[in-house]
């Protein structure tokens, strides 16, 4: 099949092997979906991997196109799966066009045969690992019920001997919430990591009368927010420019007046599809529903499906159904209301649903304005953000409100809709 060009260039996420795992992590969100295809031996065919590999070649516009592995345990579909892969990569590839592969895994499989074909391929790994042994272990088990955290550790010093460049992806749950900067300091000093995700647990349970709640393991909006800025205040004060955390990466080009580097905090979603292992795509990897299933990649051209009428619907979806609150928040620019998987419920009633998070996310926000603005400033004067480390914020907050240079009068940049002069260009914000 010729593929036509999508509009925009879009991400794939690719499920070799669907929601097979070989561990039962208690807050998995995507095992439950082994359910959509009853029998199945979720295994990706070698014609679905094939298909896959042109199609996003060939319709995507991007000038870099990155395959994202995940399961599931995407370790399961076996090194020779991989190998045929990169090969069809590099087979498909046209002229100029450049190519990565980023593999999240829980880690437990990889052995010395894995890290060299992974470091040969440049492969970026992401490793799912919750902090010291304790937070770890709470729920992230085997089948069995046993802990996994010895297993996950010796994946990372695995990594980092044969040099393979992985991140940490951590969830940020019940049993670590309270507990950031050990957290943050057991990654950067023992594990020696130094690109860092924290992602909130959020799992809404229905009540009895209907109303909608979050489980035992979930954490509220402000003890994420917490979380996130107790971590921000270690970072800032000795790690800027030699850790990464995405989230406060994503903050400082919202700062900057740029898109966000997160899609939970872009204005729109609709740009990040799954493929799960028989071909079938869908609109998000939160939305893998048979009602957000776009087609198949094996029948339908791929280009067509990211571009279709739903699918754009669906990305806009997140900036139309925004609740006032968000409309009218000095932190839209940064948050945009946050993923719409974890809008719950309405505010007050009539309205849409509001992020359970957004208590947190204004607490955040506001904590790290002020050094925000101030790395934000010396990036505009070309100087390195790790000069933040040298400063006091209060110097950095009054020299450089941000998108500095837009006239008094003109909408406000971050899209709140409202006057720069009411909004980000307020005197003594
Ligand atoms: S629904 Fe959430 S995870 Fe999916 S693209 Fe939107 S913000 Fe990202
Ligand atoms: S902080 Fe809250 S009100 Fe503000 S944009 Fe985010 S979710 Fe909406």
């Amino acid at each position: 099949m010729n593929q036509p060009r999508a509009s925009l260039p879009f991400h794939l996420m690719i499920k070799p092997v669907g929601a097979d795992c070989n561990l039962a992590c208690e807050y998995c969100y995507y095992r439950g979906k082994r359910a959509l295809y009853p029998g199945s031996d979720f295994r990706m065919a070698d014609e679905v991997l094939e298909q896959t590999t042109r199609a996003y070649l060939e319709a995507n516009p991007a000038p870099e196109v990155v395959f994202g592995w995940q399961g599931g345990e995407p370790l399961l579909a076996g090194l020779d799966f991989y190998r045929r892969a990169v090969a069809l990569q590099a087979e498909c590839a046209a002229p100029g066009q450049r190519i990565s592969n980023t593999l999240q895994t829980n880690g437990t499989l990889l052995d010395e045969e894995w890290c060299g074909f992974l470091r040969a391929h440049g492969f970026l790994v992401g490793l799912s690992l919750d902090g010291p042994r304790a937070a770890h272990d709470a729920y992230r088990r085997d089948p069995a019920g046993g802990p996994t955290f010895d297993r996950v550790m010796q994946a990372a010093r695995l990594l980092k001997e044969t040099g393979v460049e992985f991140n940490i992806l951590a969830t940020v749950h019940a049993a670590n919430v309270g507990r950031p900067v050990e957290v943050y300091r057991f990654f950067r000093d023992e594990v020696g990591a130094r690109f860092l995700q924290f992602i909130p647990i959020v799992e809404p349970v229905t009540a009895a009368d209907g109303g909608v709640s979050v489980s035992a393991r979930s954490v509220s909006g402000k003890e994420y927010g917490r979380f996130l800025a107790r971590v921000f205040d270690e970072w800032v004060r000795r790690d800027v420019g030699t850790v990464f955390v995405q989230t406060f990466d994503s903050a400082l080009a919202s700062w900057l007046g740029g898109p966000a580097a997160l899609c939970v905090f872009a204005e729109e979603c609709g740009r990040a599809l799954v493929v799960e292992h028989n071909g079938d795509l869908y609109a998000c990897d939160h939305f893998v529903r048979p009602e957000y299933r776009l087609g198949n990649i094996m029948e339908a051209p791929l280009a067509r499906m990211v571009d279709s009428e739903r699918q754009q619907a669906f990305g806009r979806a997140k900036r139309e159904a925004l609740p006032p609150a968000c409309r009218e928040c000095e932190y839209l620019f940064a948050c945009r209301g946050g993923c719409p998987k974890n809008r719950l419920a309405p505010q007050y009633p009539g309205e849409p649903p509001s992020n359970h998070l957004c208590e947190g996310y204004r607490y955040f926000f506001a904590h790290i304005d002020a050094r925000m603005r101030q790395m934000a400033d010396l990036v505009r004067r070309g100087r390195p953000a790790a000069e933040v480390m040298q400063t006091s914020p209060a110097a950095g907050a009054a020299a450089a409100p941000p998108y500095a240079g837009t006239p008094r009068n003109a909408p406000c940049p971050c899209g709140s809709g409202r006057k720069y002069k009411h909004c980000h260009g307020r005197r003594g914000r």
